[in-house]
């Protein structure tokens, strides 16, 4: 069952590459049908989690050969820790999620998980530890208990429910027709972007995996599904290894370490008031998005 899981789990990054609707589980599997670019090493090994610390090191890569979009970019998530990615529209940022979820080969450099590279090992086994909310949410034409499910397809009601429950949404599932048995996706209920994210988060809790990556929608929320998405961020998040590809600063001022990534390249990183006492590039964006409240 996890096996199905696990092409499921990266929908959310190709989705925005893959032009149409997705949201039939039939379609899923066209989707699964076509090949990843990358290959896995013939004596890949499984991945032993400790701390689930997460090095990226000198890494390269581009899409296309002439671009780089990652230029000899290291930086350590430590095991538990949040860090917090930021930068301009088209920097990379969620470039580094896809790589670290073996999409692409890198150009060049390593990514290590617990000291182990990642190209060494199998892709199930390093997806299996890393849960996703990606911007765009993929759900499926079924009940939203069906879509949560997707999160760990052997969980119980029990577990489903509670997980529905964590990411702050059973108060609007209580508003819905039929509960969490309502048909969502594409031919039922339309969920709001921050519904959706909260959607992916409790499909993430049921998986209970290591590694936590949050891609922050880049599209505005109103600021009941903000708040929401806040807290259960910060549940989730809790002692575990995770990275917050960020938009909104208001969301990331707690991280251990934020990292100011433009074009591919780390320009500046530090915890939330260091960066602004640097007066660079983070702090001018920190003024700019104040200015707008
Ligand atoms: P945003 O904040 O807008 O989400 P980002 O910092 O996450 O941006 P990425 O999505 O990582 O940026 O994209 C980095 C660059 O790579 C962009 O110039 C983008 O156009 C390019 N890019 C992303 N995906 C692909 C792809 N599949 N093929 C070719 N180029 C791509």
């Amino acid at each position: 069952m996890m096996q199905v899981f696990m092409p499921l789990n990266f929908l959310g990054f190709v989705y925005r590459e893959i032009k149409g609707s997705l949201t039939n589980i039939e379609n899923m599997f066209s989707l699964l049908a076509q090949t990843s670019p990358v290959q896995q090493a013939e004596d890949a090994q499984l991945l032993s989690i400790e701390q689930a610390e997460v090095r990226f090191e000198n890494v390269c890569f581009s899409y296309k050969s002439g671009r780089e979009i990652l230029n000899n970019l290291s930086f350590v998530v430590p095991g538990g820790k949040k860090v917090a990615i930021v930068g301009p529209s088209g920097a990379g940022k969620s470039t580094i999620t896809k790589l670290l979820y073996c999409f692409y080969n890198l150009n060049q450099g390593r990514i290590l998980i617990d000291g182990q590279a990642t190209e060494s090992l199998t892709f199930d086994s390093v997806r299996q530890q890393i849960g996703i909310v990606p911007q765009d949410t993929v759900l499926f034409n079924t009940s939203i208990l069906e879509n949560v499910r997707y999160g760990n397809l052997n969980a119980s009601d029990e577990h489903v429910l509670q997980a529905i429950k964590d990411a702050q949404l059973a108060q609007f599932i209580a508003s819905l027709p039929e509960g969490v048995n309502t048909e969502v996706g594409e031919r039922g209920l339309k969920l709001s972007g921050g519904e959706k994210q909260r959607v992916a988060i409790a499909r993430t809790l049921l998986k209970n995996s290591a590694i936590f990556i949050f891609d922050e929608a880049t599209s505005s929320l109103d600021s009941h599904n903000e708040a929401a998405i806040m807290a259960t961020l910060q549940s989730v998040s809790k002692g575990r290894t995770t990275l917050v590809i960020a938009h909104r600063l208001s969301t990331i001022i707690d991280a251990d370490a934020i990292l100011f990534l433009d074009q591919g390249q780390l320009k500046e990183q530090g915890t939330h008031t260091q960066l602004l006492a640097q007066n660079g590039a983070y702090a001018a964006l920190w003024r700019a998005q104040s200015n707008q409240h």
